[in-house]
């Protein structure tokens, strides 16, 4: 039979490493389950400049891998497998992953968010080929090509502008007549002269001869709807979407607490499940940051501490 862990946390971004750092550090025997890397969404972003103690330079990368040293340091043990069933009812968690099962006293959910799909016809058919959800892992295939990003929000904009560094020009197509992105994101892109925007519109289609090449934007207001095509020269543009985070909680359906797919918990993250602690972005929040996702990890891991000291 496995070993039975004090604490095991589902997910390696932020909020589950913090969590695998405060738990070890309890001297809790403490496993981590990933099943991807370590580092979750944040992995993906070229600059962190609000995670504090962050200057100018610091990349998602390196913040994830000193954070990831740190949960080791203090006996974090890491497997790296994707967990598709939770038995969480009783006083023994068990876990079942693709390729073995975890038990534990007590568990931590930290499996974070998703990119929502942009919602257009063909979308599935053409990510990888044009479609992409992270500025940072595909920018440099746009180098000096054409550039569409969905979205009007922080990330949408922020994103739009890192992508201005490699396309010769970003089209930002947001559903809206103005953006949702804080003044000070607004300012800075509305002074770069690579950005333009197309208001009120939505991608309807997209198509293309194995790899993107046209696609179809509608104006919501008026109904008209636009062709875009690659320059011939190019033969396919870029197409970012940004436009929010689907929670990562289908396993935990029916049974744990849910509200519009994210994990409900009260200040200490605790869930309605004994022994079941949610940290970071799949849980009911209103900011969902590196900070937060940290701190609820933090908060999460001490209040599994003790949960088992008290069982
Ligand atoms: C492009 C981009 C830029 C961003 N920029 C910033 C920024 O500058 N500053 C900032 O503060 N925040 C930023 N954010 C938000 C920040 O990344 C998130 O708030 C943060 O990563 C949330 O951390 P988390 O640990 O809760 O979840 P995630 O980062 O989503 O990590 C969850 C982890 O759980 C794993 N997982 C999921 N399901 C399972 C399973 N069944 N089994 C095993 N593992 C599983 C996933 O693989 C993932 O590694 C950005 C996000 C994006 C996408």
């Amino acid at each position: 039979m496995s070993k039975l862990y004090d604490v095991i946390v589902i997910g390696g971004g932020p909020a589950g490493l913090s969590a695998s750092l405060y738990a070890g550090r309890s001297r809790l025997s403490v496993l981590m389950l990933e099943r991807a890397k370590d580092g979750g969404q944040i992995a993906m972003t070229s600059e962190v400049e609000n995670y504090p103690g962050c200057l100018e330079g610091e990349s998602g990368p390196t913040l994830i891998d000193r954070m990831s040293k740190q949960a080791e340091h203090f006996g974090t043990e890491k497997v790296y497998d994707e967990i598709v069933e939770a038995k969480l009812e009783g006083a023994e968690k068990v876990l079942v992953g693709k390729k073995g099962e975890y038990r534990a006293k007590s568990v931590i959910i930290a499996t974070g968010a998703s990119a929502r799909p942009i919602g257009c016809k063909n979308e599935k058919d053409f990510v990888g080929k044009g479609i992409s959800f992270c500025a940072t892992c595909d920018a440099s295939f746009f180098e000096d090509f054409e550039v569409y990003v969905v979205g009007g929000g922080d990330t949408a904009v922020e994103e739009a502008m890192y992508l201005t560094k490699f396309a010769r020009k970003v089209t930002v197509i947001h559903r809206r007549d103005e953006l949702r992105a804080a003044k000070s994101i607004q300012e800075k892109a509305f002074k770069n002269e690579k950005l333009n925007f197309m208001w009120d519109s939505v991608v309807e289609e997209v198509s293309g001869d194995g790899i993107l090449d046209t696609m179809i934007v509608k104006n919501k207001k008026t109904g008209e709807l636009t062709t875009i095509k690659a320059d011939d020269e190019d033969g396919t543009f870029g197409l970012f979407g940004f436009i929010g985070y689907l929670p990562k909680t289908d396993i935990f359906v029916d049974k744990i607490e849910l509200q519009n797919g994210y994990i409900v918990t009260d200040e200490n993250m605790k869930t309605n499940v004994p022994g079941v602690f949610a940290a970071g972005d799949v849980r009911v929040k209103s900011l969902r940051q590196v900070v937060t996702a940290a701190a609820d990890g933090a908060i999460a891991a001490t209040q599994a501490e003790k949960y088992i000291e008290n069982m």
